[in-house]
């Protein structure tokens, strides 16, 4: 394990914005570009990830956008803006692609399979969710 350190992003998930004290469980550290591609171990590539996220991004950096089926990068936490890509449905348990990098991103990622978005139902229910904007 390294000592790098990263400055605060209120450990929370860069990608689907799930925060530490929901899942229990601590935040990943993820190299946005995988050191299996050259990624180093520098604040520009580096993010915190939840597990899921993490587990499902695994060494990716690109994936198939659904509606043109073009293949574009995944989301970039340190160069792009969240709410550029992303932006949650009516009931806060769902997201939604607002370009195509965002809806790559969530397929990859499986960032609204039944189990994550049954999860998000029972914490907008007791107003965990949906986490302040990125
Ligand atoms: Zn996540």
């Amino acid at each position: 394990m390294t000592a790098f350190r990263l400055p605060a992003d209120d450990r929370r998930c860069a990608y689907c914005l799930t925060t530490q004290a929901n899942t229990g469980q601590p935040m990943t550290v993820d190299h946005i570009i995988p050191q299996s591609q050259g990624g180093v171990t520098a604040f520009d590539n580096l993010c915190f990830a939840c597990r899921r996220c993490n587990e499902f991004k695994g060494s990716r950096t690109a994936a198939c956008d659904p509606l043109t089926d073009a293949d574009v990068p995944l989301f970039n936490p340190r160069t792009q803006a969240w709410s550029d890509h992303f932006a949650w449905d009516a009931s806060a348990t769902r997201l939604a692609g607002l370009s195509a990098i965002g809806r790559a991103t969530i397929l990859a990622l499986n960032m609204n399979d039944a189990v994550i978005v049954d999860a998000r139902r029972r914490w907008v229910s007791v107003g965990w969710h949906p986490p302040s904007q990125a």
